[in-house]
């Protein structure tokens, strides 16, 4: 009976040590952890330093150049090449502040592929809704190639891009849409796994965070880099913090 009773009390701790777990909010680097030596924004090396240091996932940012290729990178236009309307052999002729050539969509899932850490792929919003689709056709074939469909999530601020990725990518691949502009019940009837908003949007509407969660959807909030803030997201029970700070944010979240 006593046996009992301790093993009963232990599966409880169990349960309750699991419940922390599943709560927990996790981080996202953005543009990969590249405020760290060697690094640069949306590098590859900003990828590897990310899983380094066992982030949940890598954000980067993809574009897709005039013959069709996908190439990484933040900007629009990046050191005098604007890239949705450059080759892509202009584009990746491009340095990086690290000296990294600027990575190919393919050359970073290749080195991705050795990883763990999730993917978290954002397409920039293009000059029309066609080459978004193009882009996007290109990105749900490669990540299949890869095999990496169960280790991608997608990301947009280009609501066309957001519904294209639902419509496309295999069913039950987590879709975010990031400019704020949507309801919890909006992204619900979308198919989407929830809102990726500017910290803002939450601390403005924060009843949006539980309405996300009785609809099932996740909330990922953007780009948090002071304590203050990740505090209240944390306590706010958000699923996802995406920063520049993924070591603070991993300290914030053990106090
Ligand atoms: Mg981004």
């Amino acid at each position: 009976m006593k046996l009992k009773n301790i093993l009963s009390v232990f599966a409880l701790m169990l349960a309750s040590y699991a419940n922390i777990q599943a709560q927990q909010t996790k981080v996202i680097a953005h543009r990969g952890f590249w405020k760290t030596s060697g690094s640069a924004q949306n590098s590859i090396t900003a990828l590897v330093k990310a899983d380094s240091i066992h982030c949940y996932g890598s954000e980067f940012d993809v574009w897709i150049t005039t013959d069709g290729q996908l190439v990484v990178n933040h900007d629009e236009t990046f050191k005098g090449v604007t890239i949705q309307d450059a080759t892509a052999a202009v584009c990746t002729a491009v340095r990086l502040n690290n000296g990294e050539q600027l990575p190919t969509l393919e050359q970073y899932l290749s080195r991705g592929q050795q990883l763990t850490t999730r993917l978290i792929l954002e397409l920039k919003p293009h000059r029309t809704p066609e080459q978004e689709t193009k882009a996007i056709e290109g990105i749900v074939r490669m990540i299949k190639d890869f095999n990496l469909e169960n280790r991608v999530e997608y990301i947009s601020f280009s609501k066309h891009a957001t519904k294209e990725f639902i419509r496309l990518a295999p069913k039950g691949t987590p879709v975010y849409y990031l400019s704020g502009d949507a309801t919890p019940q909006e992204l619900k009837s979308w198919g989407c796994a929830g809102p990726d908003y500017h910290f803002s949007v939450f601390q403005k509407n924060p009843e949006w965070i539980e309405q996300c969660h009785k609809l099932g959807m996740k909330v990922n909030a953007w780009t948090v880099n002071d304590a203050k803030n990740m505090q209240w997201l944390i306590e706010h029970k958000v699923d996802f913090i995406t920063t520049n700070e993924p070591v603070l944010l991993q300290q914030e979240l053990k106090m």
